[in-house]
């Protein structure tokens, strides 16, 4: 082992632990958080280290229950009146002195509003690198988390390693990582922090919460998407997906292309700039299959595609695969379905 190797060893040695941040708004977890109990759980095993939550904020005890039960054996908590809400300030602080003071190996955070200001300005900080919106996680045998990312728009899988800083931090977006069972009863070890940032320091103050009006379709939720791209040809060529989609009890999402041309909402667009879905059937319909609208939707159950070019690269995800003209296959599903 040569001094570089040597030193290396022994800077990484000081760092165990996997911690997944757990967020909360209003005592509301995240249900990315538990997503990423289920990844960092793997991490863990391959680490022969210890599964660890974060909780930060007022009145969250119950997380730490919470966080067992997804398989956490120990949860760092700190539950005080000044964490009531997100501000980077006060977040940024606890989680630093934390990190510092416990030396995590690896810290995941949601790829989400709160998760991405944190993170980035945790990493910072505490000076180490920072890979957003993994799409994989794993580990080697240098105990280094390969983390894996669309880059480049996309044309390519990117690894990044984080060879010789500490903790190795990645964020990962909501629904990408399966959500793992739920234990009731599982117990742990709460290991109760104080931060001593006062109300005063904090530049931020929250005024009021106002919260978005649920009133669209949450395609992200969806356990049956129904998605058109630039071959439904036009906006009212939708109505079609969505008789299909109410037979199934679904949602109707969209490719870019299909969003930019202004057929659907952005709401509803699939993909590396738009949603990641995990539905148990997704219905590709006149959508070819770049990389960016894979990556939002390649973890389905099924994919069925629909397209009458039989070498569109969507047909390489395809659990089936229908070449023909989807004006005359979609109309010809919903009516067998109605059958039913
Ligand atoms: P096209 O690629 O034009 O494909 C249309 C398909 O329809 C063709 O395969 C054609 O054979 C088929 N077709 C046409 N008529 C019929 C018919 N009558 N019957 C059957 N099939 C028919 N894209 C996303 O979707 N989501 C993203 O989040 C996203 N993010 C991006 C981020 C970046 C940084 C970049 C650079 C690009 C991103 N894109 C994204 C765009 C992506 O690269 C593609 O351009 C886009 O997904 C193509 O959409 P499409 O498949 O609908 O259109």
């Amino acid at each position: 082992v040569d001094e570089d190797e040597r030193l290396r060893r022994e800077t990484i040695a000081a760092w165990r632990g996997v911690w997944v941040f757990v967020e909360q708004t209003e005592g509301e977890p995240a249900r990315v958080s538990w997503e990423l109990m289920g990844a960092g759980a793997e991490l863990a095993k391959s680490l022969g280290t210890e599964l660890c939550a974060l909780v930060i904020g007022e009145n969250v005890e119950h997380l730490c229950r919470e966080s067992f039960a997804y398989g956490a054996a120990r949860a760092y908590l700190v539950d005080q009146p000044v964490f009531r809400h997100y501000r980077t300030e006060a977040y940024l602080e606890v989680c630093c002195s934390l990190i510092g003071k416990y030396k995590p190996e690896i810290v995941l955070m949601g790829a989400t509003g709160m998760g991405r200001d944190l993170a980035g300005a945790v990493a910072t900080r505490v000076k180490t690198g920072l890979t957003a919106d993994c799409t994989g996680l794993d580990v080697d045998d240098r105990r280094n988390l390969r983390q894996t990312r669309p880059a480049f728009g996309g044309n390519i899988m990117a690894t990044i390693m984080c060879d010789r800083f500490r903790p190795q931090m990645a964020t990962v977006r909501p629904h990408v990582m399966q959500m793992p069972e739920r234990k009731d009863g599982a117990t742990g070890e709460i290991i109760r922090e104080t931060c001593d940032i006062r109300e005063a320091d904090i530049l931020t103050k929250v005024l009021e919460i106002i919260r978005e009006k649920k009133g669209g379709v949450d395609i992200a939720g969806a356990e049956f998407i129904v998605s058109g791209g630039r071959g439904m040809m036009a906006k009212e060529n939708f109505g079609m997906l969505q008789e299909l989609a109410d037979e199934l009890g679904g949602v109707v999402g969209a490719s870019r292309s299909a969003v930019d041309a202004g057929w659907m909402p952005h709401e509803r667009q699939v993909g590396q700039t738009g949603k990641t879905v995990r539905p148990k059937i997704y219905i590709a319909c006149g959508i070819s299959g770049a990389i960016q609208h894979l990556v939002g939707m390649q973890d389905s159950d099924m994919v069925i595609a629909i397209n009458r070019d039989k070498e569109a690269p969507i047909f390489q995800v395809a659990t089936y695969g229908i070449v023909g003209d989807l004006f005359r296959v979609v109309p010809a599903l919903t009516s067998q379905l109605r059958q039913l």
